[in-house]
């Protein structure tokens, strides 16, 4: 669908045996390698995302402050300025998505909290921008769509970010992994219970669980 610059092959392997010299850490020890390889793989697909829509939402805003319908510039229809405006929210948001995790990733944070971190910075942010295109697309109309502007292109290849190096549901499943483990963790440390925050908080009858 996309990507066509790099080829896609399957790649089987049957039988293999691996000489004790090419052994990367230990035997079974693979985790220990593939967690933190994950970081810069979902990390650098989700930082080079926003990169690849950035281009859109310039054709976007240039092509919508230029092109007329019922006697004025259509960025002027709040329909169409407006889902610019959420473009431009998309992409900024997830610069700075981007711009946490590294700098936490960078300063050594744990590698549990950094694996939830990554996995949603890459679920959040190539999903910002496949929206993001998507709206850019939008606002040009049926030009839009055609190979006249390329981002129909960026569409496609964008598509890509939220499948490999781990689907969007995949990074979810982490998340929800690592944060259900991180909150089990808190409860244990003697930090305030928002719970009792409410008038009827010791009403123990009314918390019903099974
Ligand atoms: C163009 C291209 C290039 C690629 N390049 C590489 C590469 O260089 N190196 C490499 O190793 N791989 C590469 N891949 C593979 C890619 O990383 C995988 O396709 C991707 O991780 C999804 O795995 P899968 O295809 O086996 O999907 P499946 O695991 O079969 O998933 C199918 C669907 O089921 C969902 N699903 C699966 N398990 C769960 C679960 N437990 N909970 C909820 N939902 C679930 C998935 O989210 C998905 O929606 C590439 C793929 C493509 C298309």
């Amino acid at each position: 669908m996309g990507c066509r610059g790099g080829g896609t092959a399957r790649v089987v392997f049957e039988d293999v045996r691996v000489p004790k010299s090419n052994i990367l850490g230990e035997v079974n020890g693979a985790t220990a390698i593939f967690y933190p390889m994950m970081i810069p793989e979902r990390l650098g697909t989700a930082a080079m995302t926003i990169g690849a829509a950035r281009p859109a939402l310039e054709i976007a805003t240039d092509y919508t402050a230029k092109r007329k319908a019922f006697g004025t510039k259509i960025k002027n229809f709040q329909a169409v300025g407006f889902k610019v405006a959420d473009a431009v929210n998309k992409l900024d948001t997830s610069r700075a998505m981007i711009y946490c995790t590294a700098r936490a990733v960078d300063a050594g944070i744990d590698a549990k909290r950094a694996r939830r971190m990554v996995s949603q910075a890459k679920k959040f942010v190539t999903e910002q921008c496949w929206d993001a295109v998507n709206l850019c697309m939008q606002v040009m109309g049926g030009i839009g769509y055609t190979d006249v502007y390329p981002i129909e292109k960026i569409l496609r290849d964008l598509r890509l970010s939220m499948i490999w190096t781990g689907t969007s549901e995949i990074m979810n499943l982490i998340v929800q992994n690592e944060w259900y483990k991180e909150r089990a963790q808190e409860k244990n440390s003697n930090i305030r219970n928002c719970e009792f925050d409410s008038v009827n908080a010791f009403a123990e009858d009314e918390k019903i669980y099974e």
